[in-house]
């Protein structure tokens, strides 16, 4: 039996209005279905921003530490509930098991963080330049909020949206990216069951063109929160701007990994097996460029070839698996697409370069982990985002040039270096252009309290996660209480001494 889905509008499960629907199969088993969703329309997005809208009204006005308390209680029933979630997460998405239970861990740490917010959200109270006046500034919601995810992390990046959203005061229409609709009705669910108000948040699933775009223009979203491709993201940029729309964009990312002649080696290929084939390379933050000093060029890459190629490949289930599928056929193909570019460029594949197709891997969307050594920095495999298992190892001379190599992309998310000299750790954390760095760290592990996105094309200046969310979320209004009983001029009158 397959179950039907429906859209959250207003408090009410309701069907899209077009009465279509979608499929959504598990990557690593085409013939299992694991849902049937709504295909959702412009009208159907309009009806939830209405639903939003009139919510306002009232939810604005609950006190933010009665808000924080709902929120809590979802922390609470996620941290319960977190093996199911985890293990809908892994059919629907592939990634594997301990993966999705980290995705799911992330929103509990995001949501309980947030929560906190409730009875923080702190302004400032400074002293006037006059006598008997009062200034502060304080946060205010700023209304409807228009959040469209990606898929690689189908909890945990709703969470980092949806959570200071709420806790700001403001409400939400929430589309999901169409390859994991279920997590996102998961999440949603327990937000309704944790006393959520009806049309607080509202789900709508269904294509980017027809919900995503209908949200972007209509004149009641005061926020756009968007992840997903640098792409689509411009769209969203220049969609929103004619109505003045707040937008915050995280998108793509070519991050790298630097590897100095003193490294710890195995710590390095530790670190670059997980930064690359971590959640089968299809994370923002994944590292698919490591550069490596030309000392320890050969020693390195013997030893990541060998451990990369052991890397077991399979269903996300299975508790032997190391690395999931890619995400769909089209995911697939565009991994393919690249192996054949990298080949073209002249890169040296040292391992893996196939598609899996037979035995146990016959019915998903597997690929070998793939390595192409002696890339260089400019070519496409180096400069571009695949987001599919495969890294290219470049050669170089010294850190300057590791550097310059590491900057030259078109995107800045993360960037790491491996060094054991504390002098080359503290000028890379200066000289990187990217949001997020690690020392002797991959390129992956953010953690829910700092803020999280990324430079150039990767961001427009905003930040999820941390506190840094908040600003994202509202509007900061100055206030000034004159109790002078006078008109007091500022910047003309001044005051006594
Ligand atoms: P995508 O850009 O294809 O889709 C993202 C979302 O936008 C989906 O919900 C999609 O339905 C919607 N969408 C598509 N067209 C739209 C339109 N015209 N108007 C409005 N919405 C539209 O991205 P994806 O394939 O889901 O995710 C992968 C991408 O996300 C990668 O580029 C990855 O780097 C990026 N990503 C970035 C971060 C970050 O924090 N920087 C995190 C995760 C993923």
């Amino acid at each position: 039996m397959r179950t039907v889905y429906s859209n959250l509008i207003d408090g009410t499960w309701v069907p899209s209005v077009s009465g279509n629907v979608f499929e959504n199969r598990n990557p690593a088993d085409d013939a299992d279905v694991i849902g049937v969703f709504q295909k959702s329309t412009a009208a159907d997005a309009a009806r939830a921003v209405d639903a939003a809208r009139r919510a306002f009204a009232h939810w604005r006005l609950v006190p933010a530490p009665k808000r924080a308390e709902l929120l809590f209680r979802a922390a609470q029933l996620l941290a319960e509930r977190k093996e199911a979630l985890a293990r809908d997460m892994t059919r629907e998405m592939g990634k594997v098991l301990d993966e999705t239970r980290g995705d799911v861990q992330e929103a509990i740490d995001m949501t309980y963080f947030m929560a906190g917010e409730g009875r923080r959200q702190y302004g400032q109270t400074v002293p006037s330049e006059l006598r008997d006046k009062f200034a502060m500034s304080i946060r205010q919601p700023v209304g409807v909020c228009a959040i469209i995810t990606p898929w690689n992390f189908p909890m945990a990046i709703p969470s980092w949206k949806i959570i200071p959203a709420l806790v700001c005061g403001n409400t939400v229409v929430f589309k999901p990216a169409t390859l994991t609709p279920l997590s996102a009705i998961n999440f949603v669910k327990i937000l309704e069951e944790a006393g959520i108000p009806p049309g607080v948040v509202n789900l709508v699933t269904g294509g980017g063109g027809d919900v995503g775009n209908a949200l972007l223009v209509s004149d009641a979203v005061r926020v756009v929160s968007f992840t997903g491709s640098t792409e689509v993201g411009r769209i969203v940029s220049e969609q929103a701007a004619p109505s003045f729309k707040k937008v915050h964009l995280e998108m793509g990312g070519k991050n790298v990994i630097m590897i100095m002649e003193d490294a710890n080696l195995e710590l390095a290929v530790e670190g670059c097996l997980w930064g690359g084939f971590g959640t089968s390379g299809q994370r923002c933050t994944a590292a698919s460029r490591v550069v490596v000093h030309e000392k320890v060029y050969r020693q390195f890459l013997d030893q990541f070839v060998a451990r990369a190629a052991a890397l077991r490949v399979g269903d996300g289930l299975d508790p032997a698996t190391q690395m999931g599928p890619s995400i769909s056929r089209g995911q697939l193909d565009t991994v393919i697409k690249y192996v054949e570019i990298g080949r073209q460029e002249g890169a040296r594949l040292a391992c893996g370069g196939h598609a899996l197709s037979s035995g146990a891997h016959a019915r998903g969307f597997f690929h070998e982990p793939t390595i192409f050594a002696d890339v260089a920095a400019s070519m496409r495999i180096a400069q571009e985002e695949i987001f599919g298992p495969v890294v290219s190892v470049i050669p170089c001379r010294s850190y300057e040039q590791a550097v310059t190599i590491g900057n030259g992309v078109q995107y800045g998310l993360s960037a790491s270096i491996y060094t054991q000299d504390v002098n080359r750790a503290f000028a890379a954390m200066r000289d990187m252009d990217t949001g997020i760095f690690y020392v002797n760290a991959p390129t992956i592990g953010a953690e829910v309290h700092l803020p999280f996105g990324g430079t150039k094309s990767t961001g427009n200046g905003h930040r999820e996660a941390g506190t840094a969310a908040l600003d994202v979320f509202s509007e900061w209004k100055s206030v000034y209480v004159d109790f002078s009983s006078k008109l007091q001029r500022a910047q003309i009158d001044t005051a006594d001494l």
